[in-house]
């Protein structure tokens, strides 16, 4: 049953006012169906799409549908094995930038949603005109990933770009700028701007992953073909930009493709050969230890740019904006409109997902959100203070920073937050806690360094153990704490499952609901759901980083995939066997009251705390006591774990591998 409500300001009153106590898990296929059949019958289904996402109808009844959701693949994006190397455009050293631009520039906006310290937009601002773009890439929004054929972006992440896109918007009109926004694919929406308003100059910020070369690569080409075919009257300039990481690339004393030349810290900053310290060699480093070293000896951060009051205007043919024919545009805030001016726009940015109560933080997309989160992280609540200690928590909004999703969409510079670091490490306190996000976030540059250094090998199932160079790790001495599999349920069954939180095992379904429900969860938990994929249910490692790019709204390939490979112990980890994360283990560990397990397996409230985490021990008084019957409440596991403590073999480590003992501490299990 649905209904359909107007989505005006008031629609969200009466939504809260209608939600159930508690939502069950629903699947991604019952949905599409109702969405067709909605909006053959409306043309603003919007909210009654929603109700029906959580299984439930208007009279308050749950109506949970466990269908499979592991759809079939529909559009899959072609493997373009394009890497960083093969670009066509690498990013030019802001020292050399041109004081001025003369003509139009077009910045494209992609994950760098921000204004502050953007460096994309510090060099398009020297532009004579500018024009401010952002592209909802089509194929990510239709297409399907090639393993599992789930979709590219769920629902979470979709309307958290959204917010991000509102946001950026406001930012550039109180700017005396404007945004541009488009559905289609950036090859064919940029080249067709270019042409309308004569630019000269294209900006963009740089990303290193293949499908994201491949769409710059593709649109330099067709850039150079119209110029080419005399469509308009000069060639665009293409400026690639380096926006992303905490230490820019030029400051790094490895060699990458497109760096310029005559910049080479090896030479300035030769590190010693000493025990402990590794040598700097003229590839990028196999472990993370040895690049957080050499980065650490010089720390070498780039200062902020801070966004002028007034930014370059736009062309005067663009002035009145509104007056503009540019099909597919897409008026945001009112998504009902979109229909009007007769684009069909991606579903699922028009869909608000029900913001669940029990979420960790109420994540919210854009600039300004992500500011705030950093003021009150640091300096409201000071919690930084005390990182160390609880970043492997749980529950509650401060355990963590929550920065991850801001960062993956670019609404903060990692540079901004190491100088609130320094800043309160000078006026508050500097401990280990202090240190350690700072830890973090070059594991967060380690990653992109890394998914750029091997190219594709992140996204292939032998990861960079096919690389020549990179470390041979093998996953021998993992040994899995399974002990009966059920062997009625598939491999295909099993990956359902996981997706949604159906394993039996409770740990790691309330994990698994956390993701689906909220599009965040913890990294401890990451960790475990990760492993148990790949060493319980031996399912590949590809399927999950999948569902993971499909749900996170941190989403971000170098971190997801290179998270995925290292943990398949295929990544950048020299040693071998001590990925194992034991899920009773860990739960006994982390969720010691079971409060993070009874939060996301509500059917799970009267189970003792001792026996809540072993399913396959209850007898029938026991489930009648717990008032939850296992195969109809809450799922038949589908696998029987060993306590842990007994039989842990200990894990192999060749005499020839190097120990990344910063691994050992940030993965341990
Ligand atoms: C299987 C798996 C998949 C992951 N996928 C992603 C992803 O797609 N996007 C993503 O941003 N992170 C990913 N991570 C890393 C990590 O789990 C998240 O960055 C973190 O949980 C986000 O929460 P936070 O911002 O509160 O982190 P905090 O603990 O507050 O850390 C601060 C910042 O450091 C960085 N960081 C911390 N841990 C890692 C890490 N292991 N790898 C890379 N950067 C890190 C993040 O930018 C994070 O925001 C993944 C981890 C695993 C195990």
């Amino acid at each position: 049953m649905y209904v359909v409500l107007p989505a005006h300001s008031g629609t969200r009153q009466l939504q809260r006012g209608l939600r159930p106590a508690l939502h069950p898990i629903s699947d991604g296929v019952g949905v599409r169906a109702t969405r067709q059949r909605a909006s053959r019958r409306h043309r603003t289904p919007l909210v009654a799409v929603q109700w029906e996402w959580f299984g439930w109808d208007l009279d308050g009844r749950f109506e949970p549908d466990l269908t499979d959701i592991t759809p079939k693949p529909e559009k899959v994006l072609p493997n373009t094995g394009t890497t960083y190397a093969d670009s066509l455009v690498f990013p030019t050293d802001s020292k050399r930038w041109p004081d001025s631009l003369p003509g139009t520039a077009l910045l494209w906006f992609r994950n760098d949603l921000r204004l502050h310290d953007n460096e994309a937009l510090r060099l398009a601002n020297r532009a004579e005109s500018l024009l401010c773009v952002y592209v909802f890439d089509e194929r990510y929004f239709f297409g399907k990933s090639r393993f599992g054929g789930f979709l590219r972006i769920g629902e979470h992440r979709a309307y958290f770009l959204r917010e991000c896109i509102v946001d950026l918007r406001q930012a550039l009109r109180s700017r005396g700028q404007e945004l541009i926004v488009e559905i289609g694919s950036p090859v064919d929406v940029i080249p067709r701007l270019v042409q309308k308003f004569g630019v000269q100059h294209l900006i963009f910020s740089k990303e290193v992953t293949e499908e994201e070369i491949a769409t710059e690569n593709a649109l330099v080409r067709t850039l150079a073909q119209v110029a080419a075919q005399g469509q308009i009257s000069a060639p665009v300039q293409c400026h690639a930009v380096w926006n992303a990481t905490l230490v820019h690339i030029e400051d790094l004393p490895y060699p990458f493709p497109g760096k310029a030349k005559d910049i080479s810290l090896r030479a300035e900053s030769p590190v010693p050969k000493t025990r402990g310290t590794p040598a700097v060699d003229r590839v990028f480093p196999d472990t993370f230890t040895t690049f957080r070293r050499l980065v650490e000896r010089s720390w070498t951060v780039r200062e902020t740019w801070q966004c002028p009051e007034v930014l370059t205007l736009l062309p005067d043919d663009a002035s009145n904006f509104n007056t503009i024919d540019w099909s597919g545009a897409l008026p945001i805030e009112y998504p009902a409109e979109a229909t009007r001016i007769g684009a069909e726009p991606p579903k699922l940015l028009l869909m608000r997902p029900y913001p669940d109560p029990r979420a960790c933080y109420d994540f919210h997309g854009g600039e300004t959100v992500a500011l705030s989160r950093l003021e009150d992280w640091i300096w409201e609540t000071q919690s930084l203070a005390s990182y160390k200690e609880t970043r492997n928590g749980l529950e509650g909004p401060d355990y963590s920073s929550k920065f991850s999703c801001f960062l993956a969409h670019g609404c903060i510079s990692p540079r901004l937050i190491y100088n609130a670091v320094r800043d309160f490490e000078r006026r508050v306190e500097s401990n280990e806690s202090t240190y350690w996000l700072l830890f973090e976030l070059l594991w967060r540059d380690f990653f992109r360094f890394t998914a750029m250094h091997h190219g594709n090998a992140i996204f292939k199932r032998r990861g960079l153990r096919g690389v020549r160079g990179a470390s041979k790790t093998s996953q021998s001495g993992v040994r899995s704490a399974v002990v009966r599999q059920r062997e009625d349920v598939s491999p295909d069954a099993r990956l359902t499952a996981w997706c949604q939180g159906r394993t039996g095992v409770p740990f790691i379904d309330a994990a698994m609901r956390e993701l689906r429900l909220t599009g965040f969860m913890s990294n401890r938990a990451r960790q475990v759901v990760a492993s148990f994929l790949i060493n319980d249910l031996g399912l590949d490692w590809r399927l999950g980083a999948e569902w993971f790019e499909s749900q996170l709204l941190d989403y971000d390939p170098c971190s997801n995939w290179g998270n995925w490979c290292y943990l398949a112990g295929v990544g950048n980890d020299p040693r071998s066997g001590s990925r194992y994360f034991h899920p009773l283990k860990q739960a006994y560990e982390f969720d010691p009251r079971a409060t993070f397990t009874k939060r996301w397996c509500p059917e799970l409230f009267w189970v003792d705390n001792a026996l809540i985490q072993t399913p396959w021990k209850w007898n029938r008084k026991m489930q009648e006591a717990f008032q939850v019957t296992l195969g109809d409440q809450y799922p038949e596991p589908i696998v029987t774990l060993r306590e842990p403590g007994r039989a842990r073999t200990p894990p192999k480590v060749s005499p020839s591998t190097p120990v990344d003992t910063d691994a050992a501490v940030h993965h341990e299990s």
